[in-house]
């Protein structure tokens, strides 16, 4: 049995081990083993890289509209409320987006065999 794409798998926020175990058990909350093939995932952590990716791509499809909006001629109030709408926008793509970017990101992790850096022996300190 082959793998299934860490890349896949975590669009559908699926385990990257079996492509089948849900890795949430709710909204950002790993499971601690996957429910399926039980892969363990106590120790993985993505620490902040999805919220810096999504902030960065959202923050980048928001930009023009930030700077258009302003230039357009009309009146204050729409002005304030085509910000809100946006401000709206931009928190919901940033949710939705929130758990993708973490499934992705921890199933690449465990696909490569990333771990914390290491310096040093393994026995100093004893
Ligand atoms: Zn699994």
């Amino acid at each position: 049995m082959s793998k299934p794409s860490p890349i896949l798998s975590g669009l559908q926020l699926k385990c990257g081990n079996c492509g089948e175990g849900k890795l949430f058990r709710s909204y950002l909350k790993l499971n601690d083993s996957c429910p399926v093939c039980g892969r363990e995932m106590t120790n993985e952590d993505t620490a902040d890289g999805p919220a810096f990716f999504v902030g960065f791509g959202v923050l980048i499809l928001a930009a023009p509209f930030m700077f258009i909006v302003p230039m357009i001629p009309m009146p204050l109030g729409f002005k304030i409320l085509a910000f809100l709408v946006m401000s709206a926008i931009m928190i919901g793509l940033i949710l939705a987006a929130l758990p993708i970017a973490k499934a992705v990101l921890l199933n690449l992790q465990l696909h490569h065999g990333a771990e914390e850096a290491h310096f040093g022996k393994e026995d100093d300190g004893a």
